[in-house]
């Protein structure tokens, strides 16, 4: 009996004794990770220091005669010839987009664009200016965004079905969420809107190049010809080098907010074609579906939108 008492009681100090082993090894694992995390942080919120370099584009002619923004035509591109002599077509581009500049003749300019083809224009066609280009943000502090609140002023984009609620009001609430959310954690930010206010699509252009940002994010709201037809939210890029940020984007979203996602996708929009800058649209959900209209007239959407969108970007820097 004693013998089995005294056997009894050594296994239960064996058993404490590895139990509290356990314990303090999983405490000093946890205050690692733990370090491991501030440290990826803090380095994300410092600033490093900035290079910019200067390079040549070209931007493709606009002739205001032959050119409305708003209607797509064949009169919206220019041909690229595969050598000088203007024999063999090897592809369009479209006017106010831009390209690399290569080099140039009495008569053409030699471009390449952004999906990798290379040809001659007519000098007429582009116009050459040189650019300031940032190196890669490797941190949020570096990071210099522009955010855009689609529609303003006379134009108030999308109605929901009911016709009451207006897509201008929504866009400029949204981004000025995302912009608190944003700065709070160190990121530049810049508007090109912060009031009810109408810009025209070249001013909006202008007033983001003029800031020379690392990201120009335009935000506005979708619209299908019949209601209900369609919903979720849809990422766009024009030029395939801002693909990736565009998908990463989509990426965040999703596990953020509680709508479908259409994914990332080419969109032929004026803000995005028209700047040499990484320049996305993002359309935040459908105003004419029942579903999604609940979804982003809901308390809290525009701060889960300006959560995922964080999320994303941190992800960007951290990859540069
Ligand atoms: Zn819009």
């Amino acid at each position: 009996m004693k013998k089995a008492k005294l056997f009894t009681a050594l296994i239960l100090v064996i058993a404490v004794t590895v139990l509290l082993v356990v314990k303090t090894r999983h405490a000093s694992e946890g205050e690692q990770s733990e370090e491991a995390t501030e440290t990826t942080t803090s380095s994300l919120t410092e600033t490093t220091t900035r290079t910019q370099q200067k390079i040549k584009k070209v931007q493709i002619y606009v002739d205001p005669s032959l050119y409305d923004a708003t209607v797509e035509s064949e009169s919206d591109y220019v041909q690229l010839y595969q050598t000088t002599d203007m024999t063999t077509v090897v592809g369009e581009v479209h006017r106010g987009s831009w390209v690399e500049y290569l080099s140039q003749t009495a008569d053409l300019i030699q471009i390449k664009t952004d999906d990798g083809l290379t040809g001659y224009i007519p000098q007429a066609n582009g116009e050459i200016s040189e650019v300031t280009i940032n190196d890669a943000p490797k941190t949020l502090s570096d990071l210099k965004i522009v955010l855009d609140a689609g529609h303003g002023g006379s134009d108030s984009g999308a109605l929901s079905t009911d016709g009451t609620i207006m897509e201008k009001d929504l866009t400029l609430q949204t981004v000025l969420t995302i912009g608190q959310t944003l700065s709070d954690v160190g990121v530049q930010v810049s508007y090109t809107r912060q009031e009810d206010q109408y810009l025209a699509l070249a001013d909006i252009t202008a007033i983001s190049l003029d800031a020379e940002p690392d990201l120009f994010l335009s935000i506005h709201y979708d619209n299908y010809n019949v209601p209900n037809g369609n919903q979720g939210f849809t990422v766009y890029y024009y030029y395939p080098s801002y693909e990736t940020i565009a998908t990463t984007i989509a990426d965040q979203l999703v596990s953020h907010v509680d709508l479908v996602s259409n994914g990332s996708r080419f969109g032929n929009y004026f803000v995005i074609r028209e700047q040499y800058v990484p320049a996305i649209l993002i359309e935040l959900g459908y105003l004419n579906s029942d579903h999604d209209l609940q979804v982003i007239t809901s308390d809290g959407y525009a701060a889960q939108v300006a959560t995922g969108l964080l999320a994303a970007l941190k992800e960007m820097v951290a990859a540069n």
